[in-house]
């Protein structure tokens, strides 16, 4: 599967310096920012440096380093938001399905309250 990257998308120009981030997280491969209208008391966003569309995307072309870097990124941002004890969320939305807004990986953490049920359902 071949996956097509708009460069000109939010968070490309975030990584790019155009735009300011609220940085939590600052890796070699990845970049962890709050999220510009927060959906919980926390609700931090991480990326990854790298062009990848969707998490399926990352799983297929990403380095080994990058996809560790990542994954123990999103450990240490739990870590920093103190989560673990009370629990937390994380979401990957990917697509037009999964209604996706920006078109570059991200997953949300979500924390600081009861998140309530998984999914609504649609309208
Ligand atoms: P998606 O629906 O793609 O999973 O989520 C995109 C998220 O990016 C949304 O929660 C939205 O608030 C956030 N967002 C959109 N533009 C910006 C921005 O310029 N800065 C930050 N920090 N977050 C943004």
């Amino acid at each position: 599967m071949s996956y097509d990257y708009d460069d000109q998308n939010i968070f490309a120009r975030i990584l790019r310096g155009e735009i300011p981030n609220d940085t939590v997280l600052d890796t070699p491969h990845s970049l962890a920012f709050r999220d510009i209208a927060p959906q919980a008391p926390a609700h931090v966003l991480v990326i990854p440096k790298g062009a990848y569309v969707t998490f399926d995307h990352f799983a297929q072309d990403a380095s080994d380093a990058e996809i560790v870097d990542y994954v123990r990124s999103v450990g240490e941002v739990c870590k920093m938001l103190g989560v673990a004890a009370d629990g937390w969320r994380l979401i990957a939305n990917a697509g037009r399905d999964g209604v996706q807004e920006v078109p570059h990986l991200h997953v949300h953490i979500l924390a600081g309250r009861d998140m309530g049920r998984m999914l609504e359902p649609a309208d």
